[in-house]
């Protein structure tokens, strides 16, 4: 796999575009992430047409809709700002993004907490930036984050994770998204899928039953939609718990019964908390190997995304 293409917010990678001419240069995204993303920068406010500095502005009205406004001199962008967005995401179409990060708190490039003021200047923290907002309705299936949720371990696992399974499902859809290859793809992603969502792994293990009531492309959508909702739900310790131990079935007559005792422990410290996923992982990886257990040996679960980002080291 070459590098995922990923849109972000132009100041997270040191370009000086804020309105005080700075900058917000993430030292992780470009030097850890960046071994591994190539960048689509993007950043609406100059791009709109904004100079740099500028005079700052802020989200104002109803959170559900507000209008972009210069705080000085109040004056109103957002009809210019929509404008642009939306020829904007015609053009990001073409870039086949696998994800986007977005800086936070941002009028225009947060994604959710954004401040938004009344009109007698009270805020609240209900809003999403104009460009934020557009890009999500725009590709409700691609995976977003922003600079603050990236830096919560478990929520940058979550992102990095959908975003490897989403660029899995572009290459699916570029070679003919086919219905047979629909179902491989499903097959090699069943117990990620379910260390998320129960629920969701029953609901599309129907959907896959019964491929020839749809057309390969309504199914494909459909199956992509329920797939990206499934994955945005956190997998916690109680689900990959759940997992692991169904893992262990699959050795049952391989494991010498002291063998599957220690890796009834491991699993079972992690459970508590004393330590991360990763060790039973690699535990269980190492009989994947040894025993050549051909259905575990394909699941992405066990390598969802590459071991040197060590999103599975924290307890
Ligand atoms: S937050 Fe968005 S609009 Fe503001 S400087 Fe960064 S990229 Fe530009």
């Amino acid at each position: 796999m070459g590098k995922i293409k990923i849109g972000i917010s132009s100041c997270l990678l040191g370009e000086k575009v804020r309105y005080d001419a700075g900058h917000k240069l993430d030292r992780y995204i470009t030097d850890t992430l960046g071994q591994y993303f190539e960048w689509v920068p993007i950043c609406p406010e100059v791009e709109y047409g904004l100079p740099v500095p500028r005079e700052p502005m802020r989200l104002v009205g109803d959170p559900d809709s507000p209008r972009l406004i210069t705080i000085r001199t109040g004056i109103d962008h957002t009809e210019g700002m929509l404008k642009w967005a939306e020829e904007k995401l015609k053009e990001l179409e073409k870039e086949e993004l696998c994800g986007f990060i977005f800086k936070s708190r941002s009028p225009s490039s947060g994604i959710g907490g954004v401040k938004v003021y009344t009109l007698s200047g009270m805020p609240s923290q209900r809003g999403i930036g104009l460009f934020g907002r557009a890009f999500m309705n725009k590709f409700p299936v691609i995976p977003v984050i922003d600079d603050g949720r990236l830096h919560d371990p478990g929520l940058r696992e979550n992102f990095i994770e959908r975003v490897f399974v989403y660029k899995r499902w572009q290459e699916f859809i570029k070679k003919g998204g086919l219905i047979r290859d629909l179902v491989a793809f499903h097959t090699e992603h069943k117990l990620l899928i379910l260390s998320h969502s129960p629920k969701h792994f029953s609901v599309l293990g129907q959907l896959i039953a019964k491929p020839k009531q749809n057309k390969p492309e309504d199914l494909n959508a459909e199956y992509v939609n329920l797939l990206m909702e499934c994955l945005r739900l956190v997998a916690t310790v109680k689900k990959n718990t759940n997992v692991l131990q169904h893992i262990i079935g699959y050795f049952k007559n391989q494991l010498s019964s002291d063998d599957k005792k220690e890796l009834l422990e491991v699993i079972e410290n992690y459970h508590k908390g004393y330590i991360p996923l990763i060790v039973p992982i690699v535990l269980v990886k190492h009989y994947v190997r040894k025993f050549d257990e051909p259905y575990l040996g394909k699941q992405y679960y066990l390598n969802p995304h590459p071991l040197e980002l060590m999103l599975r080291n924290h307890a």
